[in-house]
């Protein structure tokens, strides 16, 4: 039975983006606009030569009410069937309530957890990903998923956590 990673953190982060690079192929629904409910949706994935399963997550109500506390109830659900967590956040923007309120259940979990710091598409914005050394998950891999810069350190360091 192959491992299982879900790919958690709040909406627009870029979760679908990096499934889709994951994948080498697109196939999770990437969303400009956030509010789409979207539950969790498992794909076959491969690298190095080592089959594992890859959970993308959405599925949140659109109203923003609570909003912190359902994305972390999906998460919290997502995590129970994973054997390793990618959590992934947002470098441009920085850390949210909601991206607290996942780190909480992610400590909860006592699962393998890979940070990855997205939507670093240059050089300039690694230092905002360095930053989030603070949320104390270890290292920040810095990421593209939209151009795959660092996607490969990435995937070594989930592969790693298994
Ligand atoms: P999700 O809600 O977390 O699944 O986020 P999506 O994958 O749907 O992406 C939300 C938005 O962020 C989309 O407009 C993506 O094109 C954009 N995005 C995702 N990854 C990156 C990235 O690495 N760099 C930039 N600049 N935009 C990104
Ligand atoms: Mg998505």
């Amino acid at each position: 039975i192959p491992p299982v990673v879900a790919v958690v953190g709040r909406p627009n982060v870029g979760k679908s983006t990096l499934v889709n690079r994951i994948l080498g192929r697109r196939e999770a629904v990437v969303q400009d606009v956030p509010g789409v409910t979207r539950d969790r949706v498992s794909y076959d994935a491969l690298w190095n030569g080592r089959q594992f399963v890859v959970v993308d997550t959405g599925g949140w109500a659109s109203d923003a009410t609570g909003m912190a506390a359902q994305i972390a109830g999906q998460a919290e659900i997502a995590i129970e069937l994973a054997d390793a967590v990618v959590f992934v956040v947002d470098a441009t923007v920085g850390v949210m309530d909601e991206d607290e309120a996942v780190v909480r259940v992610l400590r909860r979990s006592q699962k393998p957890v890979v940070l990855a710091a997205n939507k670093v598409d240059d050089p300039r914005t690694e230092a905002e990903a360095a930053k989030m050394w603070n949320l104390g998950l270890g290292e920040p891999y810095a990421v593209s998923a939209l151009h795959g810069r660092g996607s490969g350190d990435l995937l070594d360091a989930i592969l790693e956590s298994l």
